[in-house]
């Protein structure tokens, strides 16, 4: 009894010692029941829902719900996270790879699609489930196991031709910043890499990953660093991240955005438009607007090309070119990502 009482007294504290943010990524809320309910919704769906999560499960954290309208099932955060009947649809040309992935991969952890840059996929995990994300279907673990960076840490140091090295996953900032102190120390000893590139979605959903640590960590002479930040919608710009965006941004950091174009997200203009005004006041940049990849479980989230080639023109009408992202497609064997519309 006495001994189950340390334990306990003992685990409560590790907990209690965590980052906020990591507190966060510990208590997500991962079952449609708690979701739907959280948000005043009904329970009509929770059988298919659940079973659309069977493969790809629901992970969502608390403080991204808040962002969400509670009793609007259409809400279009919620459309991004909860797990839905037509994922189960299987649609002609939706499949499980859709950028060929596996062809590009040297060795496990490493893709090198383009000229010049290489991807580690450091981490599988994700501190939210993005209901049309291309890498839902990923074998991580075929990735992830056995010496994890060695090798490709290896492979880059022999390649000459790599000058920018693009941490990638799952979300590499999910990963504590000890382990992206480690990683990038060790990146730090390849002369040739002269450019770090973060892609990250995860301090859209808990903006306080971005702490001091990690600011500190990236503002590193070694390099100049661009953190790619992945928001689709304009209440995803919390106060707190635009806030911390501003910050990042003052001490040299590039930040830059990237979104999908999702049906029933960001489809209209107004949308797009308040996106990337809530964008440039958080210090970051649009960058890409990105054709839907087609995976399987996703194709309810595709806009035609023609009416997305029509929302980009009329974001030439409304913004300045700034402020515009390129609308892009990326295709598999491509040299580069095919650019729609600039
Ligand atoms: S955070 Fe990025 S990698 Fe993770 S599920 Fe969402 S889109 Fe996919």
């Amino acid at each position: 009894m006495a001994s189950q009482r340390v334990a306990i007294i003992t685990q409560d504290e590790a907990r209690w010692e965590l980052p906020d943010w990591q507190r966060q990524q510990a208590d997500l809320i991962t079952d449609p029941a708690e979701l739907l309910a959280l948000l005043d919704l009904a329970a009509s769906g929770l059988p298919e829902s659940l079973a659309a999560a069977r493969d790809f499960p629901l992970r969502v954290p608390r403080r991204y719900v808040d962002l969400i309208e509670k009793g609007n099932p259409q809400d279009p955060l919620l459309r991004q996270v909860l797990s839905v009947p037509a994922e189960l649809e299987a649609v002609p040309g939706y499949g499980v790879d859709p950028l060929e992935e596996g062809d590009h991969t040297p060795v496990p952890g490493l893709l090198h699609k383009y000229h010049g840059r290489a991807l580690l996929v450091v981490t599988g995990a994700c501190a939210v489930h993005c209901r049309y994300c291309f890498r839902r279907h990923f074998p991580y673990q075929a990735h992830l196991s056995g010496k994890r960076w060695e090798e490709a840490l290896e492979w880059l140091s022999a390649r000459p031709d790599i000058n920018e090295v693009i941490l990638s996953g799952g979300d590499p900032l999910t990963l504590t910043n000890r382990r992206i102190g480690q990683l990038l120390d060790a990146l730090a000893e390849i002369p040739h890499l002269r450019r770090l590139r973060i892609h990250s979605r995860t301090p859209v959903v808990i903006p306080d990953r971005l702490d001091d640590e990690l600011k500190r960590l990236l503002s590193r002479p070694r390099w100049r660093t661009v953190l790619v930040l992945h928001a689709n919608h304009p209440r995803e710009i919390s106060a707190q991240l635009a806030e911390r965006g501003r910050e990042w941004q003052q001490a040299g950091i590039t930040l830059l955005n990237q979104s999908v174009l999702l049906a029933g997200v960001n489809d209209d203009l107004d949308t797009l438009v308040a996106l990337s005004d809530g964008l440039h006041e958080a210090g970051i940049l649009p960058y890409y607007l990105h054709q839907l990849d087609k995976v399987a479980g996703a194709a309810h989230f595709a806009v035609p090309d023609e009416a997305a080639l029509a929302l980009h023109q009329g974001l030439r009408g409304r913004l300045p070119g700034f402020l515009v992202p390129r609308l892009s497609r990326e295709e598999p064997g491509k040299p580069a990502k095919t650019v729609l519309a600039g």
